[in-house]
């Protein structure tokens, strides 16, 4: 059965992901445990989070990916994308830090890593498993989105208000297809990539504004993700 893509809000965009990644349920990413699992849902831990009973680590669908270790929200990565990938606009940094509400540098920072994360990803990506021809990308008018009473529901309404008001006229079945197929590619680029573990920590001095009077060299090895990260920075 075809996937509806839902990207309205942080819990859709966790859910929408999970069953295209673990169409047969979900995989510790640490230890490859399939059965032993349990989703978090206390109201204090991150949307989305997964405890692995035999490994003891928690875990979530971005574990891997270029979404990994990032402060912003699955949902605003993936209305990024969109804007950036599905629709012919032209869409700069000032744009998408508008439409998604986040800073400048956090928007030039996402566009910088979507970028190079399908550059490097092989343009005929594999599709991932729990993909179907015909998968969609469902933008429900806003109202229809608004059943979760959930903390910090009002923001990502709003933002949603504005991602839609941003494709109005220009989202259809082909923006959707492109959309899909870049998130895609960059789905198949996490099998490939080395874990980043440094990529949450070059995001936070961006957005700080440290990384500007940084010295190229880092103090520690790093992984190639991260090296090449670091090279878009400069
Ligand atoms: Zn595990």
């Amino acid at each position: 059965m075809p996937n509806t893509i839902r990207l309205h809000n942080e819990h859709a965009a966790h859910f929408s992901l999970e069953r295209l990644v673990w169409p047969s349920g979900p995989t510790c990413p640490h230890c490859g445990e399939l059965t032993r699992l349990g989703r978090l849902n206390g109201l204090s831990t991150p949307v989305g989070t997964w405890k692995c009973y035999a490994c003891r680590k928690p875990f979530t669908i971005r574990n891997g990916t270029i979404f990994h270790n990032s402060h912003v929200p699955l949902h605003v990565w993936l209305q990024a994308l969109y804007l950036l990938t599905g629709t012919k606009l032209k869409v700069g940094s000032q744009r998408l830090a508008q439409v998604l509400g986040v800073s400048v540098r956090t928007a030039w920072h996402l566009k910088q890593k979507i970028v190079a994360g399908l550059e490097a990803a092989p343009s005929k990506a594999v599709p991932a498993a729990g993909w179907h021809d015909g998968d969609i990308v469902m933008r429900c008018a806003s109202l229809a989105c608004q059943s979760e009473n959930r903390p910090g529901s009002a923001i990502s309404e709003a933002r949603y208000e504005r991602f839609l008001a941003a494709v109005d006229g220009d989202a259809n079945s082909e923006t959707d297809l492109r959309f899909i197929q870049a998130l895609h590619q960059l789905l198949a680029a996490r099998r490939d990539a080395a874990e980043g573990e440094d990529d949450g920590t070059i995001e936070v001095q961006l957005e700080l504004g440290l990384l500007a009077s940084e010295e190229p060299e880092p103090r520690t090895a790093i992984a190639p993700a991260s090296a090449q990260a670091l090279r878009i920075i400069r």
